[in-house]
């Protein structure tokens, strides 16, 4: 089978012609990968972040089965089913009360560009077409189709191996401020001299609240957004946060916007909201979008085969209900705490540059990129999974992690980074 694999199956961000090496695994039960030669992981990634309730989980698998019984799939062009309006409400509930209107589509990366397609339609039929780019932050990550890696950042996102064909954004220096130091006003400067120059070529402003995820695991103080808010309401710009890393609890609070205490006009949200099980996304919006936008018998042109797949939707449910059902303050600041305590020994480290934690995720940021099929190999027989990229070791673990395997994950992550 890896034989097989290595020679005809890509996976992400790899070499087709020389992969990195691939562990088989065979299950997946709690917070424990089972690998095919018997080999049990502690998960320090929950797969990408997404599997927020752990693997194999009965509430989540009963509800794909009894959705599978009734109904795998139907299209959702002219048709509409109970698990979908069940989900759109229950988002509606727990996402800022401004947002009104539920977009089903496939993926993050989808998520957002539905997210720019629905700002570009305001301002084409609010008879300002000119207002056809996007301003955000450096050192952000919004996924890999080309609308989406446009506003990702410029350098470490992969404009330079498409010049010329991902559309050209503006951007802006990213906070200096952390999350948990006092506002520094000259942390906007460059934001503002930005939307004063360009405004009327912007679309919307787009952001990773508090997170800045794959691009670099930066937190950055909750004033910006509170501060970005304001000069996008100035300017008569959207506003559009990505929560498709942060959402659904991984920071603490159900949306990582709720630290500031400010509603975004577009809100893409993915990831964990089938608590890992399947590809889902949903992009949520204001009633004041979709009016403008269905002004004059405007329509929203965008329609995935897979939109609302009753599955995803079913599975979806089924996770929130286990999220409203959980302490998530309490819980994720277990995690911190653990996450905190654990992660301690490594700042003494002399090829450590800074620890960090947030909610739960922990970050330690190395001086140099590691080498990654060595450190992987060194995780694996230790019997963890954690995925760095770059300089950044991190693990975001499922919230069903107990505190002693927590320690686990971070005694092993001490002990790998130390015999580097
Ligand atoms: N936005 C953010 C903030 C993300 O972290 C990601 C995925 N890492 C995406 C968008 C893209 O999501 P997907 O991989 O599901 O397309």
């Amino acid at each position: 089978m890896l034989q097989f694999d290595r020679h005809h199956v890509w996976h992400p961000y790899t070499s087709p012609t020389n992969p990195l090496p691939v562990y088989p695994v065979a299950s997946a039960d709690g917070v424990r990968l089972r690998l095919s030669d018997g080999r049990e992981l502690i998960d320090g990634m929950s797969s990408w972040w997404c599997a927020i309730h752990g693997y194999n989980h009965p509430r989540l698998n009963a509800a794909l089965h009894r959705q599978a019984a009734s109904m795998a799939h139907v299209m959702f062009g002219g048709l509409t089913h109970e698990p979908a309006v069940t989900l759109a409400r229950a988002l509606l509930n727990i996402t800022p009360a401004n947002l009104q209107k539920v977009f089903f589509c496939d993926s993050g990366s989808v998520a957002v560009e539905v997210a720019m397609k629905m700002a570009l339609q305001y301002w084409g039929a609010m008879g300002r077409p000119a207002r056809q780019h996007f301003l955000t932050i450096r050192g952000g990550y919004h996924g890999d189709t080309l609308g989406a890696m446009s506003v990702c950042d410029p350098v470490t996102g992969m404009h330079q191996l498409f010049n010329g064909v991902v559309p050209v954004q503006f951007f802006a220096a990213r906070p200096t401020c952390r999350n948990d130091e006092e506002w520094r006003d000259d942390d906007m400067a460059d934001f503002r001299r930005q939307l004063a120059a360009h405004h009327n070529e912007i679309a919307a402003v787009i952001l990773e609240p508090i997170v800045q995820g794959a691009g670099g695991m930066h937190f950055y103080a909750p004033e910006f957004l509170r501060q970005a808010r304001k000069l996008c309401d100035e300017y008569g710009l959207l506003l559009i946060f990505d929560e498709i890393a942060t959402g659904f609890g991984r920071t603490g609070l159900m949306f990582a916007c709720e630290h500031a205490d400010v509603a975004p006009d577009i809100m893409c949200l993915g990831k964990s909201i089938t608590g890992g099980y399947m590809s889902f996304a949903a992009t949520l919006t204001t009633e004041a979008v979709s009016e403008v936008i269905g002004r004059n018998g405007g329509v929203f042109m965008h329609g995935p085969t897979f939109m609302a797949n009753p599955l995803a939707c079913a599975v979806a449910n089924a996770s929130l209900e286990l999220l409203l059902e959980m302490d998530l303050p309490n819980n994720i600041g277990r995690i911190r705490q653990c996450l905190e305590r654990g992660l301690e020994s490594c700042r003494a480290l002399p090829n450590v540059l800074e620890v960090r934690v947030l909610g739960a995720i922990g970050v330690v940021e190395m001086t140099k990129p590691v080498n990654l099929a060595h450190i992987q190999k060194m995780f694996v027989e230790r019997g963890v999974w954690i995925r760095p990229f770059g300089r950044l070791i991190y693990v975001m673990p499922p919230y069903i992690i107990s505190n002693d395997e927590l320690d686990f994950l971070t005694s092993q992550m001490f002990e790998v980074i130390k015999g580097l």
